[in-house]
């Protein structure tokens, strides 16, 4: 999993005061421990010291290597009595980690702890939070009351496919289009969607056409480092949520990039969900037949019908 590398540095930056945190905590613990009990400090260090003396032994006189080790002992010994008495135990003199597995490194055994990955994951959301109103859009409170009867039964389908979509999400899942006319909860549903992959520790983007539009246009022309990479995330995320497209300026340039985006994730099994107020036949109008065949074809269809909500609550008040 490729994260973008602002992320990965901020994840480096939480490991790091993390593990900046337990050390400090640990320094203070040792410096009371030395003012309290200074009897268990002289331990330590006496015993620190023949550590470092056995270590030299081991390369210049291996001979004496024995006597060492049976002081070592007798001081391991002395210091755990010591220790006993003065009520403390050996998790008090060690740096308390929030992952002990890595001690807040990131890394175990050679591979990304998950503590590192729990991380992203909460940077992942909270990027998808700063664009997007996702904190508001949840399963939980995805009403079905605002639907009536008919379409009611319809959407509570929708509902369970898409938590089965979260559950079951990888590389394979559908692609989905969301059409209907604005305010019947497809942003909220794909929100919903996007939350509950992202806890599934994949990288989701979310983004409107227009703003998709101008970035796409940004690191294609003025290719500066952001843009890049921006582009390389929305082609290359686990999931991609287009909000509103159809909303944007529909030029030859933007047809041309809708094309590529949508066919470069088909082909790389990157599953997009798009939402759109268009119906198929809109779209082959707007973008060709190109995008048309494509959509058409690969993207399962979920129509959203109904009263707009947002009319709806603002009648109740
Ligand atoms: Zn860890």
């Amino acid at each position: 999993m490729k994260y973008p590398k602002k992320l990965a540095k901020r994840a480096d930056e939480i490991l790091a005061a993390r593990r900046w945190d337990a050390e400090r905590r640990q320094a203070h613990t040792l410096a009371l421990l030395h003012e309290q009990h200074p009897e268990v400090e002289a331990a330590r260090r006496s015993l620190a010291s023949l550590y470092a003396k056995r270590g030299t032994a081991a390369i210049f006189e291996p001979d004496t290597l024995e006597g060492i080790d049976a002081q070592i002992s007798a001081g391991r010994e002395q210091l755990q009595a010591l220790m006993a008495a003065a009520g403390i135990t050996e998790a008090d003199l060690e740096p308390s980690y929030t992952c002990p597995a890595c001690m807040d490194r990131g890394m175990a055994n050679g591979q990304t702890c998950t503590c590192r990955q729990t991380i992203l994951n909460q940077l992942v959301y909270e990027q998808l939070c700063d664009v997007s109103p996702a904190r508001e859009c949840s399963f939980d409170n995805f009403s079905l009351a605002y639907y009536d009867r008919e379409q009611r039964t319809v959407m509570g389908r929708v509902v369970e496919s898409c938590l089965r979509y979260v559950r079951e999400f990888n590389r394979e899942s559908k692609n989905l289009l969301f059409t209907g006319p604005p305010g019947l909860g497809k942003t909220h549903l794909s929100l919903a969607v996007a939350e509950g992959v992202v806890r599934s520790g994949r990288l989701v983007m979310y983004v409107s056409a227009p703003h998709l539009m101008d970035e796409l246009e940004r690191g294609k022309f003025q290719k500066d480092a952001a843009a890049l990479e921006y582009r390389e995330m929305i082609f290359g995320c686990d999931l991609l949520v287009i909000d509103d497209l159809g909303t944007e300026m529909v030029t030859s340039y933007t047809r041309s990039e809708v094309y590529d985006l949508v066919n470069t994730r088909l082909n790389t099994s990157r599953p997009t969900i798009i939402n759109t107020n268009l119906d198929l036949r809109d779209i082959e109008k707007k973008y060709t037949s190109r995008v048309y065949s494509r959509i058409a074809g690969t993207y399962a269809v979920v129509e959203f019908k109904g009263r707009d909500i947002r009319l709806q609550k603002r009648e109740k008040g």
